[in-house]
């Protein structure tokens, strides 16, 4: 069985997702030591305690996600669901990998890149071939639908692709051009969207102010479900893993309403 060193497995994926030039709400990369070789990864969306669980089933040596443990705002101590998680890690020598932000941006494998790829969304390019990108860390893509759909279209492909019916505010025939996107808990970033000039903003989740935003400038919002737009980048990740590694690389889908 082939195996990479968790060392090396590190530094690769830190490289690959240059995880240094973020300023992020947790720590990217490594966060929980484990065995010290791997030949098995379980990627996930979270490091909750049914992935971590699930990884102990198969025996995995780690699990890589999107959102790990350790973040800015929450109580810091070791107890409750936080304890367990970790207790359950550290008594099965389980490493944990976890990226948040480098995941969310990067080119190809990012989960903007993949989910615009998923709901045939074409970015907006510039002379190098980087995507057009606006707002915090450049995190909104921009791009086309080609041909335009009106928003309900876009609606029903949102809702096939992603097996989720998702939030619309906006005139269901509003023909959409340029549509702006970025996965996950993204609301606040549609002022970005506005300002360049979106027809439409996906994003995962909505607050009360989206839907003034969205009726007061004309732009359409799309709430897709923070979960279900994250679910990409991680998988991307791991296809590119097992190609560089030869190990085996396993994606758990534990599905999330939100
Ligand atoms: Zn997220």
């Amino acid at each position: 069985m082939n195996q990479v060193s968790t060392q090396q497995l590190a530094t690769w994926l830190d490289t690959t997702l240059q995880a240094q030039r973020f300023k992020d709400y947790c720590p990217n990369g490594l966060q929980v030591e484990g065995k010290a070789s791997i030949s098995h990864i379980i990627t996930g969306v979270t490091a909750t305690q049914a992935l971590l669980e699930a990884a102990v089933a198969q025996n995995a040596d780690a699990v890589l996600v999107h959102h790990g443990w350790f973040w800015k705002n929450e109580n810091p101590c070791i107890v409750g669901p936080k304890r367990k998680r970790l207790a359950l890690a550290l008594q099965h020598n389980l490493n944990v990998f976890a990226y948040h932000l480098p995941l969310d941006a990067h080119p190809v494998l990012g989960n903007n890149a993949q989910l615009g790829r998923i709901l045939g969304f074409e970015p907006d390019r510039d002379a190098n071939g980087s995507p057009m990108v606006c707002g915090p860390d450049g995190l909104v893509w921009l791009g086309r639908c080609t041909p335009s759909k009106t928003l309900e279209e876009i609606g029903n492909n949102v809702c096939n692709a992603l097996q989720r019916r998702p939030l619309i505010v906006g005139n269901p025939q509003q023909n959409i051009e340029r549509i702006a996107w970025c996965t996950g808990g993204a609301q606040s970033m549609m002022d970005a969207a506005v300002a360049a000039g979106a027809d439409a903003y996906l994003t995962g989740e909505a607050s009360e102010p989206t839907f003034h935003l969205a009726q007061e400038t004309g732009v359409a919002f799309i709430g897709a479900g923070h979960h279900a737009t994250e679910r990409y980048g991680v998988q991307a990740l791991g296809s590119a893993i097992a190609q560089e590694f030869g190990i085996r690389v396993d994606f758990i889908d534990i599905d999330n309403p939100v």
